[in-house]
């Protein structure tokens, strides 16, 4: 359970709105989402030269 800072009534610890006034709590998932763009942004910095590399090696 945790305190609502909107209503100050307590909630489930796994809600993500407020039951009582319907208060939306922030959700942590944001920075693994921000996590995984990251990853693709990666992949793809090092996938464009690589597919780069190949086309002018085997064109
Ligand atoms: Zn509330």
């Amino acid at each position: 359970m945790r305190e609502c800072p909107s209503c100050a009534m307590e909630v489930p610890a796994d809600a993500a709105v407020c039951p009582v006034c319907g208060y939306e709590f922030p959700v942590p998932k944001a920075g693994v989402r921000a996590s995984a763009w990251l990853f693709v942004a990666l992949m793809v910095l090092f996938a464009v030269p690589l597919l780069a590399w190949l086309l002018g090696w085997f064109g």
